[in-house]
């Protein structure tokens, strides 16, 4: 469940910003991304905007996630490849956090620190390397599967 989900940036309100126009499908498949308690990929987003729209074509999933990709409002995550070569979005949050994939039962948490924040920083002065994505993620066992 990504406790970050509060500070997730309004995707609406970022693309009209933009000038993005705003149809029904891409209302929707983003008041999906924006909500969802979990890191969807592209094949599960499909499958829970179809419910509430069955004219929606997979090929306007695609397209509207590489739309979000362009502007920078969504994180692409591979999560260890616990699942293949599937690949998870979820909207940018504005602290990053970092993934633990439980390489047991699958089950990804999300963990923040002011550590992470730090060490961007650090990374930042040292290198005087302008960050503008970051990625963690830890694969392990969780607290339900560990040995
Ligand atoms: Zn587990
Ligand atoms: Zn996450």
């Amino acid at each position: 469940m990504p406790e970050s989900r509060d500070l997730r940036r309004p995707l609406e309100q970022e693309l009209i910003s933009r000038g993005v126009r705003m149809t029904h499908q891409r209302r929707l498949l983003i008041q999906i991304i924006q909500g969802a308690d979990s890191h969807l990929d592209a094949l599960a987003l499909w499958q829970r905007a179809r419910r509430q729209d069955p004219t929606l074509n997979k090929v306007t999933v695609y397209r509207t996630l590489a739309m979000l990709k362009k502007y920078g409002l969504v994180d692409e995550l591979d999560l260890m490849h616990l699942e293949g070569g599937r690949h998870y979005y979820e909207a940018r949050t504005t602290r990053d956090h970092i993934h633990l994939a439980c390489i047991k039962c699958g089950r990804i948490q999300e963990f923040e620190s002011s550590l992470f924040e730090k060490l961007k920083g650090q990374i930042e002065r040292e290198r005087r390397f302008s960050i503008k994505v970051v990625r963690v993620e830890a694969g392990g066992f969780c607290d339900r599967c560990k040995p």
